[in-house]
């Protein structure tokens, strides 16, 4: 009897969409707990408690490193064998850690309880025990909770859990403002918010901020402008408090960014020359840092398979502005709201596939020997054993690659491994 999940599917799913290539079967990415490393950097007052088993501790402290000379906030509640056999009330020993935890961190204004595969087995209501721990703990201590369990999701899922449990205590605003929403690095964060002020457009707020404790508000004159691709869920909680969505290719590059400042550029009623002169400088500092890895990367063949949800966004970037051939863009799920306009912006002879079944994507890069891999960590040694150059896709989402001032270095992660071989081979 054949298996359904070994049939793969390709779709078109409306009047002159491009044809997807469905694939499920086994993965190879990181669980959602992953978002943990950069999100803990950005919420300066929050701290990130896993519930979860020792694999858990092991991702997140390899992840992140180990901080020698600060105290992290970020941490994991193991559950034991007693735990997951019921023999323990599992309860009771989350809030009497909790509670030790806040006492011996008085900085910490939100605590994030975050589930794992464990905690979802023994089914431990993380939502109960946030409100339990709220009646107690606010207003000094807000908790929240979300899943970053590895059960059918990719890494950068986590940080659009976290982002979603914010909507719910924004309270409303009538005010016109324009909301960013996904994290992004604080000097990123400031250039882009420079870059808006002098277009003109003051009443900005970033989500996530800096502080996990100052929500925003929210409402029918909040225009957003996604920055990330993956917090689809997010941004349709947020439109559903009323908030408006521009749609916009992402600001990676000197054409995404122009775009992407554009949108709003666009809402806002800036003119085109004061867009110009604000961006103009910027754009041609860009296009000067992309001429200069070009060479290392036009008429390359690119292979991208699943992980991180960046994929169409950065596909787009490589093959227009750096010339990359595309063979393949893979990517974990195919959000159509949030990446629409980076889908027309692809090469018809790209294929274009949604989902992951290992054996054959491997396969089909075995065939295509492309001259570059961009692929989880588990699959980067094998393949370069293979002989194949490979681009850990994590180490995007770990870089600070949006904007104009970071196209060149953006650029530069994918030329690197070309500009290894070129100094191996001398
Ligand atoms: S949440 Fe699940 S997939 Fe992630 S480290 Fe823990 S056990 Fe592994």
């Amino acid at each position: 009897m054949s298996n359904l999940h070994d049939i793969p599917v390709t779709t078109r799913s409306g009047c002159g969409e491009r044809p997807v290539l469905r694939e499920r079967g086994q993965r190879e990415v990181f669980c959602g707990l992953t978002g943990i490393v950069w999100l803990h950097r950005k919420l300066q007052d929050a701290f990130f408690l896993v519930v979860g088993s020792r694999t858990c501790a092991h991702l997140i402290q390899s992840a992140a490193g180990v901080m020698i000379f600060a105290e992290p906030r970020f941490g994991t509640a193991i559950l034991t064998d007693r735990d997951l056999a019921g023999m323990a009330d599992a309860n009771d020993e989350l809030d009497r850690l909790c509670v030790t935890l806040l006492e011996r961190r008085p900085e910490i204004r939100t605590l994030f309880l975050v589930g794992s595969c464990p905690s979802e087995v023994i089914k431990l209501d993380l939502a109960r025990a946030a409100e339990r721990l709220n009646a107690r703990l606010l207003p000094q201590v807000r908790v929240l909770s979300y899943s970053g369990s590895g059960i059918e999701t990719t890494f950068t899922q986590g940080e659009d859990a976290a982002l979603r449990t914010f909507v719910p205590l924004m309270p409303h605003t009538d005010a016109r403002q324009l909301m960013v929403v996904g994290c992004l690095p604080d000097v990123v964060e400031d250039q882009f918010r420079r870059q808006f002020e002098q277009m003109g457009i003051a009443d900005v707020v970033f989500l996530p901020g800096r502080r996990a404790s100052d929500v925003p508000a929210i409402g029918p004159n909040t225009d957003l402008l996604p920055a990330q691709p993956f917090n689809g869920d997010t941004v349709r909680a947020l439109v559903a408090r009323g908030a408006r969505l521009l749609h916009a290719p992402y600001p990676f590059g000197a054409e995404g960014t122009t775009a992407w400042l554009e949108a709003a550029a666009r809402a806002w009623g800036v003119t085109p020359a004061a867009f110009d002169a604000v961006t103009a400088p910027a754009r041609a500092r860009a296009e000067t840092a992309l001429a200069r890895q070009r060479p290392l990367l036009a008429g390359r063949s690119l292979f991208m398979l699943p992980d991180s949800q960046l994929e169409p966004s950065l596909a787009r970037f490589l093959h227009r502005e750096l010339g990359m051939r595309l063979i393949e863009v893979g990517t974990p799920f195919l959000d159509r709201q949030m990446v629409s306009e980076e889908l027309a912006l692809l090469p018809e002879d790209a294929v274009l596939s949604e989902g992951q079944h290992l054996e054959r994507q491997l396969a089909r890069v075995r065939a295509a020997r492309p001259d570059l891999t961009v692929c989880g960590l588990g699959l980067a040694n094998p393949l370069e054993a293979e002989g194949l150059a490979t681009k850990w896709s994590i180490e995007l989402v770990f870089s600070p690659i949006h904007g104009y001032d970071q196209a060149g270095d953006l650029a530069e992660l994918f030329a690197r491994p070309f500009a290894r071989r070129a100094r191996l081979a001398v």
